[in-house]
C-alpha cells in the first residue's frame, strides 16, 4: 500500500537558487521504471553500435549544430537553474559541450578502429594479434548540479559515439537542464530509448546502479563515490569515479604577483567556488604572502555579485542554503582557530537567499577545515611557505588529488614540481581551464576518484577491450602442444637460452638445440 509519505517523498521541485523561484515540479522515476528504462536501453543499443560510427559522428554534429543554434536560451536555463552567471554558463558549460562534439567527431573512427598488436615473442610469429574496441552496452551516468550541461554531456557523448546506449540520472537540483540535454540528442537524431533521462534523488541513483546498467560513471562528492563504490563491488559493475577536489595554488617566489592573484581570485570563485577544480587552498611564499594578499583583498572587493542573468555580474549564488551552511561552517572554524578575515564572511541577503560574499582567508593552517575538507563556495585561503619543497608537502598533504596549479616566471621550474604533486592534472600559471581542454584526460587521484573523462581516456572508459589473435598457419600443428618427452625438453631449454641467456655463445648453442624441433624431430605425433 502507498502511503501519503511515500506519495509527497516521490515529488520534487526545481528552484532558482538566485530567487528561491520554483522553476517546475517533478515525480522521482520509481525503482520499476528505472528498470524498464534500462530494459529498453539494452534492447536499442546492438542497433545503435550496428550503424557504425560515421553515422553516430554524423549525428553528433547534427547535435552540435543545434547546440550553437540554441547556446543562448540553453545558456540562460542553466543560469536559471544552477546560478552562475549567463557568461560563465557560454563558456564553461556551452563552449565545452561544443568542443567536445568537435574532438568525439574527429577521432571517433580512428579510435574505434581495429589495432594490430605487433609482438615479439619468436614462438608466437605466425599469429596476428590485433585489439577491438567494443562498447559496453548500457553506460549509467550520475552526475551532479555544479556543471549540470558540461559534465552529462561530455560523458555522454563519449558513451554514445562509441556504440553506448546511456541512462543518466541528472542531479534533482539541475532536472530541467538534463531534460534539455535530452531533447537535443534525440532532435540530433539519437534514438529515444538509445538516450534517456530518469529523475531524482539518490534513491533514483541507487535504482539505477541496481538496474542491470554494464558500467557506472559518476560525478559527485567523496562520500557518495564511496558508497556507489561499494554497491557497484558486491556487483563487480564497473566504475569510473569523478570525485570532489581540495585544489592547491601554489605560488613561488619569482611568481607575477599581478597575474597570480587574478588567478587566484578567478580560481576561487568562479562558479562561485562550487567547481571540482577550483583553488581551494591557496599557498604563497613568504616573500610575496602580503603583497599578493593585498591584491587579493582589492580585486575580490571589485567583484559584482548578484543574479546571474543580469549581464554584469561576476557571482553567482550558491546552490542551495545546505552549501551554503557549509561554507559559513568552515569559515566560522577558521575564524574561532586564529584565521583572518580580510574580506567576506558573510552572508548578502539583501541579495536573495544563497548569496555569500567572496571571501579572502590569511593565516589559515592545516588544523583548520578551510585547509582539509572540500569547501565548495566562493572562499580564498591563503597561507605562507618558506621554499618550493614546504610548499610541495602543503599540497600533498591533502585525501584529495584531483588537480593542482604552480605560478612561477620559470616554466621549468614550475614543470619540475608539477611532476611532484600528487594530482591528475596540474596546470602551471593557470587554473581550472584544462576542463576546456577536450583532448585533457580530467580526473584523479586519492580520494578524487579511479578513471578519466575527457579525451582519449575517457573514450577508453566506455569500452571493453577485446583482443582477437589470428593464426596464421591453419593447418600446421603448434610445437607446444602434447607429445612432450626428453628430447623435446632439451629442445625447448635451448629455445629459451636462444632468446633469453646473456652470452652470445650460449645462444648460438640454444639456437642449434631447439632447431630440431623445428624439423619435428623429438616430438611424439598426436
Ligand atoms: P553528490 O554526491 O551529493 O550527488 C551527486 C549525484 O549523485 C546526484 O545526482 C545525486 O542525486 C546522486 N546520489 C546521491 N546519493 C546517491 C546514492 N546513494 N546512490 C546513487 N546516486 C546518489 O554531489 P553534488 O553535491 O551533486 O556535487 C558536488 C560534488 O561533486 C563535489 O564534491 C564536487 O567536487 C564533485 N564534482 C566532481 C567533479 C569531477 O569531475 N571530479 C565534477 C563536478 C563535481
Amino acid at each position: 500500500m502507498t502511503t501519503d509519505l511515500q506519495i509527497a517523498q516521490r515529488r520534487f521541485a526545481s528552484v532558482n537558487p538566485a530567487t528561491g523561484e520554483t522553476l517546475r515540479e517533478f515525480e522521482c522515476t520509481s525503482e520499476p521504471e528505472v528498470q524498464a528504462a534500462v530494459a529498453r536501453a539494452h534492447a536499442a543499443q546492438p542497433a545503435w553500435s550496428g550503424v557504425g560510427a560515421s553515422r553516430r559522428t554524423a549525428i553528433l554534429r547534427e547535435f552540435q549544430h543545434h547546440l550553437h543554434e540554441q547556446k543562448s536560451d540553453i545558456a540562460r536555463l542553466i543560469t536559471r537553474e544552477a546560478g552562475k552567471p549567463y557568461v560563465e554558463a557560454l563558456l564553461t558549460e556551452i563552449v565545452v559541450v561544443l568542443d567536445a562534439a568537435r574532438f568525439c567527431i574527429e577521432n571517433a573512427y580512428r579510435f574505434l578502429r581495429q589495432e594490430r598488436i605487433p609482438h615479439g615473442n619468436l614462438a608466437m610469429k605466425t599469429k596476428k594479434g590485433s585489439i577491438v574496441r567494443e562498447p559496453y552496452g548500457v553506460i549509467g551516468i550520475i552526475s551532479p548540479w555544479n556543471y549540470p550541461f558540461s559534465i552529462p554531456a561530455t560523458e555522454s557523448m563519449s558513451a554514445l559515439i562509441t556504440g553506448n546506449a546511456v541512462v543518466l540520472k541528472p542531479s534533482e537540483l539541475t532536472s530541467l537542464v538534463a531534460l534539455e540535454l535530452e531533447s537535443l540528442l534525440h532532435t540530433a537524431g539519437v534514438p529515444r530509448d538509445v538516450f534517456q533521462v530518469v529523475l531524482g534523488d539518490g534513491a533514483t541513483g541507487a535504482a539505477l546502479i541496481n538496474s542491470g546498467v554494464d558500467k557506472l560513471v559518476f560525478t559527485g562528492s567523496v562520500p557518495t563515490g564511496r558508497s556507489i563504490a561499494q554497491g557497484a563491488a558486491a556487483r563487480l559493475l564497473p566504475v569510473t569515479l569523478e570525485l570532489g577536489g581540495k585544489d592547491p595554488m601554489l605560488v613561488l617566489s619569482d611568481a607575477d604577483i599581478e597575474v597570480a592573484s587574478s588567478g587566484a581570485a578567478w580560481g576561487a570563485f568562479v562558479n562561485a567556488g562550487q567547481a571540482c577544480l577550483s583553488v581551494e587552498r591557496c599557498y604563497v611564499h613568504r616573500s610575496l604572502y602580503e603583497p599578493f594578499l593585498q591584491d587579493c583583498v582589492r580585486k575580490t572587493k571589485q567583484l559584482r555579485v548578484g543574479n546571474g542573468m543580469h549581464s554584469e555580474t561576476e557571482v553567482g549564488p550558491l546552490i542551495h542554503e545546505r552549501q551554503l551552511r557549509n561554507v559559513e561552517l568552515h569559515v566560522e572554524d577558521a575564524r574561532s582557530r586564529g584565521a583572518r578575515v580580510l574580506t567576506g564572511g558573510v552572508r548578502l541577503s539583501q541579495l536573495g537567499p544563497n548569496f555569500y560574499a567572496p571571501t579572502v582567508l590569511a593565516d589559515v593552517t592545516h588544523e583548520m577545515r578551510i585547509m582539509r575538507e572540500e569547501t565548495f563556495g566562493p572562499v580564498l585561503p591563503v597561507m605562507p611557505f618558506d621554499s618550493d619543497d614546504e610548499a610541495l608537502r602543503l599540497a600533498n598533504d591533502s585525501e584529495y588529488g584531483l588537480a593542482a596549479s604552480v605560478w612561477t616566471r620559470d616554466r621549468a621550474r614550475g614543470e619540475a614540481l608539477a611532476s611532484r604533486i600528487q594530482a591528475g592534472t596540474v596546470m602551471v600559471n593557470d587554473t581550472v581551464s584544462c576542463f576546456g581542454i577536450s583532448e585533457a584526460p580530467h580526473g584523479g587521484v586519492k580520494a578524487s576518484g579511479l578513471g578519466r573523462t575527457h579525451g582519449r581516456f575517457g573514450l577508453e572508459e566506455m569500452v571493453r577491450i577485446k583482443y582477437v589473435d589470428s593464426d596464421r598457419l591453419p593447418s600446421v600443428k603448434k610445437v607446444w602442444w602434447y607429445g612432450y618427452g626428453e628430447t623435446f625438453t632439451r629442445q625447448m631449454e635451448g629455445f629459451l637460452d636462444l632468446q633469453f641467456a646473456g652470452a652470445l655463445g650460449r645462444r648460438l648453442q640454444g639456437g642449434l638445440r631447439a632447431a630440431g624441433v623445428l624439423l619435428g624431430k623429438g616430438k611424439i605425433q598426436r
